[in-house]
């Protein structure tokens, strides 16, 4: 039972990742495995598979390799570029890229911008739009946090003045990921101070190249820059780039924050760093012996699993789900998944004892097996990872959403 287990077999190719024993499935997990051979080079996968950051040009290689081959939009309509698949050939196709290291995609134009431009865009922004998030030649970030407007995002202060042939945004924006990687943003700001506060929001797609935008770095504590703060100071955005109605933001930001939550709860990133915690386990100590002998630690495994496979399980329900907008499963499931990949790594620095504390940021970014040897990135994992309980909406409140839709 035990070898079933930690060899890696039953969360894997078993009965929960492996939906179906389709021959039709079996070949395309084969083209998937033969097209991420063929694109995603052996040395950036080991990094990915440590945990280690892939660079901008990485990043952006991989993505339009998926783009060529039609893999890039999963979850978008036909009509916009999707791929049409069911949902058992998607859970294979993300399971698969997951498991091989693929480098994962940067999220935001493909997640929640291009579903909420689909939705509420006119034809003249989804063809603008739509097509550079596809090729990979727009990189879009998320304007909404604001210091003093998080959870209560309705209390954002960023002002858009209506001027002749469009606005003028004045304020401030915070924890924006990748805005420095950005040409495009999907921005919130208050177009309206009078009546209920949710009422007077708007959302625009902002020119990051405009004047008057400074991005200053937030460097995470595990001495990577992914976040950012953003100054707007009088930034003109024209009026064909305001998003759905005036003041009807509200609406259409319950639409794409579901989308955010069920990303972040990623069960194919728990695969990995399930992968990650055996393979740690498995090694051989200075004495001869395996952590992986211990029946304590093989208990607090097993115990892993088991929630790996109920995550799994929910995905796979939920994903079915046609309009997942504001139901509370998102919220489940970001719950869910991000405690896991906080216990993962938990568990993971545990086993690797002190062998997990040093940090070389140089190493970061190499493949090479001495450095792989040498460093093992778990410890800025687990210190990055700190957020995924906060972002996307924080786990307390994600209890106060599923409390509100499903027990009152
Ligand atoms: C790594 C990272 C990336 C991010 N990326 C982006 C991005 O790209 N774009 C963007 O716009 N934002 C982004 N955010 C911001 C994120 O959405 C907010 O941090 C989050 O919504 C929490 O808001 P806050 O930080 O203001 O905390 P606060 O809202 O001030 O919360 C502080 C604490 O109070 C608790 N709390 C607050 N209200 C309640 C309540 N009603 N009931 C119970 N507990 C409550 C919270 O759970 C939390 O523990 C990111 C954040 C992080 C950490």
């Amino acid at each position: 039972m035990m070898g079933a287990l930690y060899d890696g077999q039953v969360l894997e190719g078993g009965a929960v990742a492996d939906i179906s024993s389709d021959q039709d499935l079996q070949e395309f997990r084969s083209e998937v495995r033969r097209f991420v051979g063929d694109h995603v080079p052996e040395a950036l996968a080991r990094r990915i598979l440590l945990g280690k950051p892939a660079s901008k040009d990485e990043l952006l290689a991989w993505h339009r390799a998926l783009f060529e081959k039609g893999w890039i939009a999963p979850g978008w309509p036909v009509a916009f570029g999707g791929t049409g698949w069911d949902i058992s050939t998607r859970w294979a196709f993300e399971t698969e890229l997951a498991l091989l290291g693929a480098p994962p995609l940067i999220p935001m134009g493909l997640i929640t911008v291009g579903p909420v431009l689909i939705a509420y865009g006119n034809e003249a922004q989804q063809r603008q739009y739509l097509p550079r998030i596809l090729d990979g030649s727009d990189i879009w970030c998320q304007g909404f946090s604001e210091p003093g407007a998080g959870s209560d995002l309705a209390s954002l202060k960023c002002r858009a003045t209506r001027v002749d042939g469009g606005y003028r945004i004045d304020g401030t924006k915070i924890w924006t990921t990748q805005a420095h990687w950005s040409d495009k943003c999907l921005l919130l700001a208050r177009t309206d101070v009078r009546g209920k506060k949710q009422d007077g929001i708007s959302m625009f797609a902002v020119d990051m190249a405009s004047p008057g935008i400074d991005i200053r770095p937030i460097i995470t504590l595990d001495g990577l820059h992914v976040l950012n703060q953003l100054f707007f100071d009088d930034v003109f955005v024209p009026e064909g780039n305001l998003i759905g109605e005036e003041g009807c933001a509200w609406d259409i930001l319950k639409s794409n924050i579901g989308h955010e939550r069920i990303l972040v709860s990623s069960p194919g990133f728990a695969v990995t760093l399930r992968r990650r915690l055996l393979d740690v386990a498995q090694r051989t100590d200075r004495d001869g012996r395996r952590p992986i002998e211990n029946s304590r630690l093989r208990d607090r495994i097993v115990l892993l699993d088991v929630r790996l496979q109920a995550l799994q399980a929910t995905a796979l329900r939920v994903l079915d789900i046609p309009d997942l907008t504001v139901r509370p499963e998102a919220s489940l499931l970001k719950i869910r998944g991000t405690e896991l990949h906080q216990d993962y790594t938990r568990l993971i620095g545990e086993v690797l004892g002190t062998a997990s504390l040093p940090y070389d940021l140089e190493a970061m970014y190499s493949a090479t097996d001495e450095s792989n040897a040498r460093f093992d990135a778990i410890t800025p994992n687990y210190l990055f990872l700190r957020k995924a309980s906060i972002s996307a909406g924080t786990n307390e409140v994600q209890r106060d959403i599923i409390a509100k839709s499903v027990l009152s």
